[in-house]
């Protein structure tokens, strides 16, 4: 069987053609895209990765201080800013000092055992460890990242991370039972599987960096849109349902009562004399006394009941399976708590009255807007009796 190996020069010409397009290719992203903390770091890795692959074919044509001392530390500076890069983008802080820290003490081992005692294994033998050890705590950082819910990017790229750093320490244990005894541009099976993992490496986790970039900021623009949704159907000041959502609810209700053959009814509620209370205590206490008022109503109703503020201070609440007699009933028993709560606003204790007309949904409704107008009614209604009551639009 012929030895497997691949033509070294051709390799390298590849191995590097591949990390200058992802270097270039990170680094347009970095100055053209929304990239987040920690993502520059990566792409000086990128680059930092490619300058290092670029001294793999210099090996014994330029002195071995850069092509083996100065390349071997941009790998490990390489691993370095992705583990630090990594911290980054999930809002940790980066170590300066543990870099410069590795970094030195590796630079002066890598002096010693290529200008003092030349080892090429030994050499190859702790990048691959170190290298393995730093992928391994960069897979551990997104893999045990308890803050995210560990989207899909978190978990292919630190899955990634640990099967390059088992490669590497692969790669190492080969270089220990079998030291090379070749250089790197003699054709041979270990030069071959180093090109092809360094080819695979940089494409793994550029491609790995981009995902995680872009799930981040889909992620956040799924909140922002949410928070959009939010913002567009609730009402600002008392946080309940405004018109517009109480109005698709309504209609949606409609369906729902004619499918399940049941029925609904309305409260429309409107304070009463809140022109006199604004005009009396103003603007500000006017608008604690809305919020309280909500309050109440909300702990006097169900929770599948639908309260909305249609306006001002007009409110409507959606009963389902209830008919007119026990919308009625919750009716004046909202009157007769709210009639009798303290409102405490600044330093006032304060009272209000509302009045509230009731309806409930009839066969020939097509809209909620039907069924809000017979409420509406019958809240002037009570309006005239002399408010402070709840009255019932009567067919
Ligand atoms: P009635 O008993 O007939 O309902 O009398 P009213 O004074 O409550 O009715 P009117 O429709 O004349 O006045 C409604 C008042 O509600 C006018 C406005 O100042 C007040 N109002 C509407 N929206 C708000 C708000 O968001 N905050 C405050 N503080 N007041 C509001
Ligand atoms: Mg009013
Ligand atoms: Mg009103």
């Amino acid at each position: 069987m012929p030895a497997f190996f691949l033509d070294p020069r051709t390799s390298i010409v590849v191995l590097m053609g591949v990390s200058l397009i992802l270097s270039i290719t990170m680094n347009m992203i970095r100055l053209k895209r929304k990239t987040y903390p920690g993502f520059s770091l990566w792409t000086a890795g990128t680059t930092v990765a490619t300058i290092a692959f670029l001294f793999l074919p210099l090996r014994n044509i330029i002195s071995d201080i850069f092509s083996i001392v100065l390349s071997n530390i941009l790998e490990v500076f390489t691993a370095l800013l992705f583990l630090e890069g990594t911290r980054r983008f999930l809002g940790k802080e980066v170590r300066v000092l543990f870099v410069a820290s590795v970094l030195v003490v590796y630079a002066i081992f890598q002096s010693f055992f290529t200008l003092v005692a030349d080892k090429p294994d030994l050499r190859i033998i702790i990048l691959s460890f170190l290298v393995a050890v730093l992928f391994g705590l960069t897979a551990l950082e997104l893999l045990l990242d308890v803050q995210s819910d560990f989207p899909f990017s978190h978990r292919l790229t630190g899955s990634l991370f640990a099967a390059l750093s088992v490669f590497m320490f692969i790669h190492g244990i080969i270089a220990c039972l079998f030291p090379p005894s070749q250089s790197m541009l003699f054709p041979g099976i270990f030069p071959s599987l180093t090109f092809i993992l360094c080819t695979f490496l940089g494409v793994g986790w550029t491609a790995g960096f981009i995902m995680l970039n872009s799930e981040k900021m889909e992620s956040e623009l799924k909140q922002a849109q949410s928070r959009l949704q939010r913002m567009a159907t609730t009402d600002f000041l008392t946080g309940i349902a405004n018109n517009r959502l109480f109005l698709e609810r309504g209609d949606s209700e409609i369906q729902r009562a004619r499918r399940y053959k049941s029925s609904f009814s309305i409260l429309m509620i409107d304070l009463d004399y809140f022109k006199n209370f604004n005009d009396n205590y103003g603007h500000a206490i006017g608008d604690k006394v809305l919020v309280a008022f909500v309050d109440i109503c909300r702990n006097n109703l169900r929770d599948f009941d639908f309260f909305g503020r249609l306006g001002g201070e007009e409110f409507a609440v959606l009963l389902p399976h209830t008919d007119l007699d026990e919308g009625k009933r919750l009716a004046e028993r909202l009157c007769s708590v709210i009639a009798q709560s303290d409102i405490e606003a600044e330093d006032k204790i304060l009272r209000i009255t509302v009045s509230i007309g009731v309806s409930q949904l009839l066969p020939g409704d097509d809209r909620i807007d039907d069924v809000l107008k017979r409420a509406d009614d019958a809240m002037y209604d009570a309006k005239r009796k002399g408010r402070n009551q709840a009255a019932v639009f009567m067919i």
